[in-house]
């Protein structure tokens, strides 16, 4: 089976493909995520920029950008959808929201990072994955 490049909102306003399937992903525990997507943690895929294309509604996509830093927020502005992060600094490091792609992206993640700051209300599950107390290093 193809691994799944193509994905939308959740009103399809936004579509977007790769021309690259993606090859990394991890969950990410950190609160920020936690606020934004209403679960315990993210599972996102590390693409390289380059190699993502916004096919429609690049006009609905809003980019927040936490006061004190980190990677910008990107979301259709219709529904509310998160779908990918950004280095404010270098475009080419960006995340898509895996719940993002229309199919199975192939790619499973592999590691477990902000788990310092999980949520008291859903245990990390004992899957084995690389866990960070932090972001994953460089
Ligand atoms: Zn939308
Ligand atoms: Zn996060």
């Amino acid at each position: 089976m193809e691994p799944s490049v193509t994905g939308r909102c959740l009103c399809g306003g936004v579509r977007f493909e790769l021309s690259e399937p993606a090859t990394r992903a991890g969950y990410c525990h950190c609160t920020r995520c936690q606020r934004r997507s209403g679960t315990a943690s993210s599972a996102q895929a590390r693409i390289d920029g380059r190699t993502l294309r916004i096919v429609r509604g690049e006009h609905l996509i809003k980019t927040w950008r936490h006061p004190d830093g980190g990677f910008e927020k990107r979301f259709c502005g219709e529904c509310g959808a998160h779908l990918f992060s950004r280095d404010p600094d270098d475009h080419t490091a960006v995340t898509v929201r895996m719940s993002a792609f229309d199919g199975d992206p192939g790619v499973r993640p592999t590691w477990r990072a902000f788990v310092l700051y999980a949520a008291s209300w859903e245990a990390i599950p004992d899957d084995g994955l690389e866990r960070f107390d932090e972001g994953v290093p460089a």
